[in-house]
């Protein structure tokens, strides 16, 4: 039985929120806290049982440590922004707080993600008995977890893995972005990298591209390589990896509208004076994109996340095709969010079940591919995110 805080009142905040309600064995008391109250206030009034909400300003650490101490939670799942991670952290090392997130820290000034600042807090954590586990959300989260199944169940090395990403939602928009529009804007236009023979290679943003069939009826669609965060952790804690890479699918419309947008300096996080005020162009675009959030009612389709492991088993070739699919309207049916908001807020749901009910619990700073994946893909059947898996 765990206190819980969750910190992040948008499209995954909500997730989260209604799966640990749905969870109430594990998570007898919930505070759901962001800078906007009043969306907390809205989440709350939609589930059958009470919650606590609480105003903050994650960016400032004292605010978060008055109410840590207020509320007194267990464990603190952090569906912020990346910038935000390590004040959070800060706060749950002072007051002796496990920590769970779904994406890896980025400085606000500075399109660049790595989990170097995040692995240097492992000994302070480790010092303070309690744990931070990172990345808990679908990519980076149940595809960290699909390569230790891979390896627990069907391969005793693995040598390649392709994380494949792909999402048919439409939501109508002629451009819109289905998680934060800052954070996806600044990752997709992001310069590519991917993981061979013990060097990593750069290529231009999405020029690198291939076609993959997906399963389910999906068929096949156009996939571009682009640089994720589990591709780090992965090549650094599952050893004998000789190739890894990270593909996503993109409708031509989205294309089409980012080209453009870089082109005229939209994209751009350094800041412009405009009528004597500095601002940021991502930015104002960002002000007028629709809020995710908003996406979930209209948008059809669903999304097909999986990853293509090739490897060793006694000695002969074999790959694997493990992935889940699921239905932007069947999420928003459940708890009012579309697909991709409710394949990250269930993993990070997961994570902190199974760090309280001691089955994942390690002093430390993790990533999820360190773990015995077992109770994580049971309970991803059991939570909403049934999966299968293919031997090619
Ligand atoms: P949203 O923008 O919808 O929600 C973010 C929420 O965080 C907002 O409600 C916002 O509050 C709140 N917030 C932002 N800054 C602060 C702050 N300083 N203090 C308190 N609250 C703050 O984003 P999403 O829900 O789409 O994404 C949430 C996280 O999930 C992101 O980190 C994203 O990168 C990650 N993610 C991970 C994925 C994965 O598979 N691993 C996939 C998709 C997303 P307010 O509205 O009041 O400003």
């Amino acid at each position: 039985m765990a206190k819980v805080l969750i910190i992040g009142a948008g499209g995954v905040g909500r997730v989260v929120t209604h799966k640990c309600a749905q969870a109430s064995e594990v998570f007898p008391e919930i505070c759901l806290a962001s800078r906007t109250i009043e969306k907390c206030e809205k989440i709350a009034s939609e589930l059958d049982r009470e919650i606590t909400t609480a105003r903050v300003d994650a960016d400032n650490v004292e605010a978060l440590v008055r109410l840590i101490y207020d509320f007194g939670p267990d464990v603190l799942i952090n569906v912020a922004l990346p910038y935000q991670d390590l004040n959070i952290m800060d706060a749950c090392l002072e007051t002796g707080v496990d920590y769970v997130d779904t994406a890896n820290y980025e400085p606000p000034d500075e399109a660049r993600f790595c989990y170097a600042w995040q692995w240097a807090y492992d000994m302070r954590f480790k010092e303070k008995g309690i744990m931070a586990l990172l990345g808990s959300g679908f990519d980076p989260g149940v595809t960290n977890v699909f390569c230790a199944w891979a390896l627990h169940k069907h391969l005793d090395t693995i040598e390649t893995i392709d994380i494949i990403d792909c999402n048919t939602g439409d939501h109508g928009h002629p451009f819109a972005t289905n998680f934060n529009p800052e954070i996806n804007i600044r990752e997709v236009s992001g310069r590519g990298k991917y993981y061979e023979a013990g060097k990593w290679i750069e290529t231009d943003p999405l020029s690198v591209y291939d076609t993959y069939d997906f399963p389910e009826g999906i068929g096949e669609r156009q996939i571009y390589l682009m640089y994720h965060e589990e591709l780090e952790s992965l090549v650094r804690h599952i050893p004998g990896i000789r190739r890894a890479k990270f593909w996503m699918t993109f409708s031509d419309s989205y294309l089409n509208h980012l080209k453009v947008l870089k082109n005229v300096g939209m994209t751009s996080i350094d800041p412009v004076l405009y009528e004597g005020r500095k601002i940021v162009p991502l930015k104002f675009l960002k002000a007028l994109l629709p809020d995710p959030a908003s996406l979930g009612p209209v948008t059809k389709g669903k999304t097909c996340i999986g990853c293509l492991i090739s490897g060793k088993k006694g000695g002969a070739d074999k790959t694997v095709y493990i992935y889940n699919t699921c239905d932007h309207q069947a999420a928003f049916a459940e708890v009012g969010a579309q697909a991709v908001s409710y394949t990250t807020g269930v993993p990070a749901m997961i994570g902190a079940m199974l760090m309280k009910t001691g089955k994942w619990h390690r002093p430390g700073v993790w990533n999820m591919e360190q773990f015995d994946p077992s109770p994580f893909m049971d309970a991803l059947n059991r939570y909403g995110l049934p999966w299968n898996e293919k031997i090619l």
